[in-house]
């Protein structure tokens, strides 16, 4: 059947009192950006708590839908009819006709739910439910009246126009991106960075990305698979911007100058420093890891609150408290997982230490960085220098 408009609900954002405004804005917008290149002229609207999205002539509508799916802030998005008489035959009759051809022969429980916004409609909401649903009786020999658990539940919205649907796709819920300030995710070719930046973007967080980069001793492949989960996030959270950083000068300083069982930490503590300095450019609020508790060496207490002690924003980590299967079923759901195991190695990989301090000294590292002194700033700023920009989306 074809559908011209679709509808879309919202959650969260309708309880932000004077703020709603701001909010449905960006979920619209949001909107807006993920249909673009869609085959067809569209028109975002708003109506009473709603949002309809009305297509001209026929379009992809699996493709819109799969799209909807993914834009935070919308709980749910039903295929519409929108009639704009608002007699209660017509509205009758479109309400069959609808069920027909949406249903072939309807065969099922079913309720009328009504919702009448426009007082001048002479029913009553319950009138009008009881006398849609006795129509439909009286139409279709299959259908059967449950108040109570309907298999189908028919909906008509009487406001300024009616809008009839009986279908409830779930959407992402969250918040619409942009409407909660921004944040800097470190984003490697793994698992669980990408999931952290999808979890962060959903509270309407928009998100910059920083990767680091080791040439040769990662290939150009590796960076591709960077720019590749990017773009998959940005399905979700909007146009990223990737910030490519050379890394390869300061991890071969760290490693020829540096005890080699802290090189992780080391490592880890510049990108942090790096990341930061980015974000605070970027007028970002915060960073992002995909850090897990235990995980690996460079993610137990003490080595997260040596890796901590260098950045003043406050880093946001969602997957603190999640085991590795349920990251991966997030990367599964969201579609980033078959791109993250693509054996390309990343610069971690390469510099590991054979015994790497699972209970690093944040003293005793700060002692080893101190070889560093003399070079390490002006590396740094070169890396920062040379960033390369990726728009990502
Ligand atoms: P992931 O699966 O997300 O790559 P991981 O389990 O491999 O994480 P680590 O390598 O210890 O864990 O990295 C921890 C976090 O540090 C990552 O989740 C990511 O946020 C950040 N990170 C690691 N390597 C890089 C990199 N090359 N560029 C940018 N960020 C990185
Ligand atoms: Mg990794």
């Amino acid at each position: 059947m074809y559908f011209k408009s679709i509808l879309v609900k919202y959650g969260e954002i309708g309880i932000k009192g004077k703020n709603r405004y701001l909010f449905e804005d960006a979920l619209m917008d949001n909107i807006r950006f993920a249909l673009q290149g869609i085959d067809a002229p569209f028109e975002v609207t708003k109506e009473s708590g709603r949002i309809l999205v009305t297509f001209e002539g026929t379009y992809d509508y699996e493709e819109a839908v799969s799209r909807l799916t993914k834009v935070f802030g919308i709980v749910h998005i039903s295929p519409v009819v929108v009639l704009e008489d608002k007699s209660f035959d017509a509205i009758a009759r479109t309400v069959g006709d609808y069920m027909e051809e949406y249903y072939g022969k309807p065969d099922f429980t079913f309720k009328v739910i009504c919702k009448r916004a426009d007082k001048h409609f002479p029913k009553t909401s319950m009138e009008a439910a009881a006398d849609l649903g006795e129509y439909l009786l009286d139409r279709f020999d299959g259908l059967r009246v449950d108040v109570h658990k309907p298999e189908v539940g028919v909906h008509v919205e009487i406001r300024n126009c009616v809008y009839i649907y009986s279908v409830d796709i779930p959407g992402p819920g969250g918040m619409p991106v942009g409407t909660n300030g921004r944040a800097t995710l470190l984003l490697s070719g793994g698992i669980d960075s990408p999931v952290a930046g999808y979890m962060i973007a959903k509270r309407g967080v928009k998100i910059d990305a920083v990767y680091f980069h080791a040439p040769p001793y990662t290939s150009e492949r590796a960076k591709q698979k960077v720019v590749d989960l990017a773009r998959i996030v940005s399905r979700y959270a909007g146009p990223i911007r990737l910030h490519v950083i050379n890394f390869t000068e300061i991890q071969l300083a760290i490693y020829d100058k540096c005890p080699h069982e802290e090189l992780t930490i080391i490592m880890r503590r510049y990108m942090m420093r790096i990341a930061q300095s980015i974000a605070l450019d970027e007028k970002s609020m915060g960073l992002i890891t995909g850090e897990s508790i235990g995980q690996v060496a460079s993610q137990t207490m003490q080595s997260l609150m040596a890796t901590n002690a260098v950045c003043t924003l406050p880093v946001y980590r969602p997957l603190i408290g999640f085991d590795k299967n349920d990251i991966v079923d997030v990367s599964q759901k969201i579609g980033t997982y078959e791109t993250s195991i693509e054996p390309f190695e990343d610069c971690c990989t390469i510099f590991v230490a054979k015994h790497p301090v699972t209970k690093p000294n944040v003293h005793a590292i700060e002692r080893s960085e101190h070889h560093l002194a003399d070079v390490i700033d002006e590396m740094v700023k070169r890396a920062l220098d040379t960033q390369e920009i990726i728009e990502c989306s």
